[in-house]
């Protein structure tokens, strides 16, 4: 057993966290401001330069198939590297990748979505989620129904991150009610311009999700993704890389702030000493400390389970899980440490404190995951023990 990193993952680890430290912390301040001011933190135009200036550096399609033009990075290789993203809260990614499955598009479906999201010309948003279906997927209710060689599509989606600025939405709709999410849902590739209608959703966290209404939208049969029917199946695997890359974003954020902390114990002084001398202080760095290493073995798990080519649900749920409710006790007890301070939008601490919180909730809740490690467990598809069973 070797826990340690290759001396390329080292390599590429070591060159993302130096290009996030001189290219995109810079922003810090001024995307602070800019929040505060109700505006973006980052502009698009900001966003595609520091992107380019990435791409010089090998950072362009890091989980992007060669045939796209991306690097195609393993997933542990990945996972290093949205953890040097999650360093920072500027609002920053890497350039050069789409929705996973646009990649199964067509090649028309590819030149007219996929090509131009990779480049950056075109933004898409994912949208599954309803009013009356968030967790329980298969509960969707919008309906597309065929028309000649159109489907006319009629209901309403909420919570579309980027919904707001997309140029086109992967829209999940019921083409056959009695087959339900087995068979009679899926998946279309829809323009703006086919009329959707998006209102922001204003949160507690610097995101702004949409509420978006399709009233008689029609679609060309060649804008279906994947098969009629397949559409379940695509949303769970949209889904299921999301369940590494947040908790890997989440421990850069975690390590970032646990950093905070200790500089911040080893200079302010209470009662003549350094905060970091009392023992209940020390107590919450310790605990810090245990949350991201406990974080960080569940996240590199489930990357490197998915790198030998296995079904990692399991080891993702755990990862996802783990990840989000570490940093949110993270991000409280390094607040705590931080005094009147940390409460303050002097300091980025509040700010985490309001992002984390929407790590536990989307891409599937923390009871969500948890069902599906006991159901997992429950009906022996895993035994107790994990990889070393
Ligand atoms: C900022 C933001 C961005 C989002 N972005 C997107 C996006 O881009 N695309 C998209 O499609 N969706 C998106 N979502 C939706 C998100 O995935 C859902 O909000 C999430 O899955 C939870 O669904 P819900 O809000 O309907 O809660 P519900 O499903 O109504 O759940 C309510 C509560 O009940 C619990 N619960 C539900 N079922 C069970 C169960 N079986 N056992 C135990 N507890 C249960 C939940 O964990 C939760 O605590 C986003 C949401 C937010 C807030």
């Amino acid at each position: 057993m070797d826990l340690g990193l290759t001396d390329v993952q080292r390599d590429i680890r070591d060159t993302a966290r130096s290009f996030i430290a001189k290219e995109v912390m810079p922003l810090e301040p001024e995307v602070l401001q800019r929040e505060r001011r109700g505006e973006k933190g980052i502009t698009r135009a900001e966003l595609r330069d520091l992107q380019a200036r990435a791409r010089r550096f090998g950072f362009w399609g890091i989980g992007t198939p060669a045939e796209h033009g991306g690097a195609d990075l393993p997933p542990v290789t990945q996972s290093l590297i949205w953890t040097e993203v999650g360093r920072t809260y500027v609002p920053f990614l890497f350039g050069g990748e789409a929705d996973n499955i646009l990649y199964k598009a067509s090649p028309e479906q590819q030149e007219e979505f996929l090509r131009p999201t990779i480049e950056g010309d075109r933004i898409s948003c994912f949208a599954i989620t309803e009013p009356e279906a968030g967790s329980d997927a298969t509960a969707i209710r919008m309906r597309a129904v065929r028309d000649g060689d159109d489907w006319v599509l009629n209901g309403e989606k909420t919570f579309i991150t980027g919904g707001v600025e997309a140029d086109f939405a992967i829209v999940v709709a019921v083409t056959d009610a009695e087959l339900g999410h087995r068979g009679g849902h899926t998946a279309f590739l829809v323009d703006r311009s086919m009329g959707w209608t998006a209102d922001p959703i204003h949160t507690m966290g610097p995101s702004t999700p949409a509420s978006m209404g399709f009233v008689d939208v029609r679609v060309p049969n060649r804008n279906v993704l994947g098969e009629v029917g397949e559409g379940f199946r695509l949303a769970m695997e949209w889904i299921g890389r999301g369940r590494y890359v947040i908790p890997s974003r989440a421990i850069g954020a975690t390590e970032r702030l646990l950093g905070m902390a200790v500089e911040y114990a080893n200079e302010r002084k209470t009662f003549g000493k350094t905060i970091g001398e009392h023992q209940m202080i020390q107590t919450m760095i310790a605990d810090c400390e245990l949350d991201l290493e406990q974080a960080r073995w569940l996240v590199l798990v489930a990357a490197w389970t998915l790198e030998q080519g296995r079904g990692a649900r399991h080891e993702a749920a755990l990862a996802k899980l783990g990840g989000a409710t570490a940093a949110n006790r993270v991000v409280d007890r390094v607040m705590q440490i931080h005094g009147g301070m940390g409460y303050t939008s002097e300091l980025p601490i509040e700010r985490w404190y309001r992002e984390a919180r929407l790590w536990r909730i989307y891409e599937g809740t923390d009871e969500i995951q948890r069902r599906t490690i006991a159901r997992d467990l429950l009906a022996g598809r895993r035994r107790i023990g994990g990889h070393l069973a």
